[in-house]
């Protein structure tokens, strides 16, 4: 039998095993259930014959990287190695094992059932990558199954936190674990066939609006720093434009803008009432950075148009704080050598 034709005549195995890694609800943040994914994929690991490790994050780590309310988490990473005789090079497959917190309204039940409509999976995490997980699996257990003899060293990697900086995760892998690649495929779900010779970086802000309490039946003696926060907002309109005029032309051919995302979370200050003058508004900004740009000067030029915007709003005064970073990274698609490719 072929590995593709094993895949074929096991695929119900793979839908099998990505709802059961669908149902372990691994919300992020805070952290959940990721004692119970790791030791699973560890399990799966080995029996597919690779050596399979499993690295839980020192809490020293820990505390340095996570706010207080998620120490109660704790964070692993997962490492499984093949070592193929005759094979110089090795090539790594990653992927995150985390999902976002579900949001919205869910309208196929409870969103970590793995429930099945019309012949798909709804669960949060289905796509994005626990069906890489599953197929990664299924992929190696194929070749297991058929002797079929990879031509490189395969290394595994499923690991955390990618869903919030991936520091403890992806980025404590690459610092930390006995990793030797050559080549390395992030198997990031939602692209179905397509593969992507990079990705975006982003920069997270939380910009703080300071005003002055007052009573409501007295706005005039206060500062509104929720009207000084939505002119902030409207303000970045201009940047907005700015950004859509900055173009990356991908190897496949499509266009791709900066973008900013505002106000994913916006909140007010202790002690807000309805008969209040806002003393605090504070919203977030994500800032997706192309490939042609760098994390510093996203930054820095976010940071300085924010300043000028509020210089130009009477009594506008802001903080902006940094929440996290991650480079964006690009490699040339000629960059793979031919020969190691079927
Ligand atoms: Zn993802």
């Amino acid at each position: 039998m072929t590995p593709s034709a094993y895949l074929d005549a096991h695929s119900a195995d793979m839908l099998a095993l990505l709802r059961r890694l669908v149902r372990l609800a691994t919300v992020n943040p805070p952290g959940c259930d990721y004692d119970a994914i790791t030791s699973l994929l560890v399990r799966e690991l080995t029996a597919r014959g690779l050596r399979a490790r499993r690295f839980p994050i020192p809490k020293a780590l820990a505390k340095k990287y996570l706010p207080p309310e998620q120490l109660a988490f704790p964070r692993y990473n997962v490492l499984g190695t093949w070592r193929v005789p005759g094979a110089t090079r090795t090539i790594h497959f990653n992927a995150h094992y985390d999902v976002v917190p579900v949001g919205g309204e869910w309208r196929h039940g409870n969103p970590f059932s793995g429930a099945l409509d019309g012949g798909w999976i709804y669960g949060r995490g289905t796509a994005d990558m626990k069906g890489s997980i599953a197929s990664l699996l299924l992929a190696l257990e194929a070749l297991r199954a058929t002797r079929t003899r990879p031509r490189l060293n395969i290394e595994v990697s499923f690991t955390a936190d990618e869903e919030t900086d991936s520091v403890l995760g992806a980025g404590w892998l690459v610092q930390h674990a006995p990793i030797h690649p050559d080549f390395a495929i992030v198997m990031e779900g939602g692209e179905r066939g397509t593969v992507c010779c990079g990705h975006n970086g982003v920069v997270w802000l939380e910009v703080t609006v300071h005003g002055r309490a007052a009573h409501g039946s007295r706005p005039e003696r206060g500062i509104n720093a929720l009207e000084k926060m939505a002119a902030l907002v409207r303000a970045l309109d201009d940047y907005r434009r700015m950004l859509a005029r900055r173009t990356l032309v991908t190897p496949s051919g499509a266009t791709m803008h900066p973008t900013i995302n505002v106000g994913g979370v916006f909140a007010q200050g202790p002690g807000a009432k309805i008969n209040t003058v806002p003393a605090l508004a504070r919203f977030t900004i994500d800032r997706r950075v192309l490939a042609i740009e760098t994390v510093a000067t996203a930054e820095r030029e976010l940071h300085a148009f924010l300043a000028a915007a509020a210089r130009r709003i009477p009594q506008c005064r802001i903080t902006v704080e940094k929440i996290s970073d991650n480079h964006p990274c690009f490699t040339k698609p000629g960059g793979c050598r031919r020969s190691f490719l079927p």
